[in-house]
């Protein structure tokens, strides 16, 4: 990255903490130093451009080193889902256009939730490609205030406009695809699993794209003044994933998940490499039993 790109994204960082200082309550527990570190990963080392790939049927990578976008193909217009900070909008856009198909193309804008590493240049790739943005009501204010309504409480984005706000499990549907919402709230309020079924060398396989694993780490779970409902909504959501029973699940962070095994994806390796992931209910319950340890930990204070 050149320098004088690093120094705008401290002065974008710092920015955003100016505007959250003003909302007493709102950053929680995460030191200054904390937060300055972490703006700056998701707009520098997390969102350098990695060459897109078709991951599984008709699901493609078009992210970035370490936040997960994934364009999902249909005869009849695309699928995205998430966007990433501001500055992968044209990362994004060149690689769509790399795996030959058009931005324009793309008919509906979905998201894992609303965190500025995964929405903040929704507003920027709608006016791109002129697509429906669609999302669980949840999480749809958010989106049209531009602000980080979850516990958390970090940087913005443009406002972008919800055209269509989905219940809890209210597929979408286009050219034969159709994708599930499953609501898992905690995270953000409307942190949305998304399921699809997709053929791929001649099976059909659920898939699910993920990124809700309950409050963030230094987020105070037990009476937030802000989420009081928030230890029983964390883990109904992770009840609500113990429903699904995906054979392959993608996240927003793709950088752990993926490594060792990039080369394999590429060259589309079958059996698919990501069939020896950690089996999908024993995750769901180790990251359900963290919530709840950090809950009763809370308690016993
Ligand atoms: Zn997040």
């Amino acid at each position: 990255m050149k320098k004088s790109a690093g120094v705008l994204l401290s002065g974008l960082a710092l920015l955003a903490l100016t505007q959250a200082q003003a909302q007493p309550g709102r950053f929680e527990t995460m030191s200054m130093e904390q937060k300055v570190a972490a703006g700056e990963s998701y707009h520098g080392r997390q969102a350098v451009p990695v060459e897109p790939f078709r991951v599984v049927g008709n699901i493609y990578f078009v992210g970035t080193t370490n936040i997960g976008i994934y364009l999902i193909a249909t005869p009849e217009g695309h699928i995205l889902v998430d966007s990433g900070v501001n500055e992968m909008s044209s990362t994004i856009r060149d690689s769509v256009e790399k795996l030959g198909f058009r931005m324009s193309d793309i008919k509906i804008m979905l998201s894992s939730h609303a965190h500025f590493d995964h929405v903040q240049a929704h507003a920027v790739l709608q006016r791109m490609t002129g697509a429906q943005v669609m999302a669980l009501e949840a999480d749809a204010d958010a989106l049209e205030t531009g602000r980080d309504l979850s516990p958390l409480g970090f940087e913005g984005w443009e406002p972008v406009q919800v055209d269509r706000r989905l219940q809890d499990g209210e597929s979408i549907n286009l050219g034969g695809t159709s994708m599930t919402p499953t609501l898992v709230p905690g995270h953000t309020p409307g942190c949305t699993t998304w399921s699809t079924d997709t053929e791929d060398s001649g099976e059909t396989m659920n898939v699910v794209i993920f990124g809700c694993n309950g409050p963030n780490d230094g987020v105070q779970i037990v009476n937030n003044p802000r989420f009081p409902t928030l230890p029983e909504d964390s883990l109904f959501g992770f009840d609500n994933l113990a429903k699904l029973n995906p054979d392959i699940y993608l996240t927003g962070h793709p950088e752990a998940p993926f490594e060792g095994i990039m080369e394999q994806l590429r060259v589309q390796v079958r059996p698919h490499p990501l069939l020896q992931q950690q089996p999908w209910h024993e995750l769901v319950a180790e990251r359900r039993a963290s919530i709840e340890a950090r809950i009763a930990a809370e308690r016993a204070q």
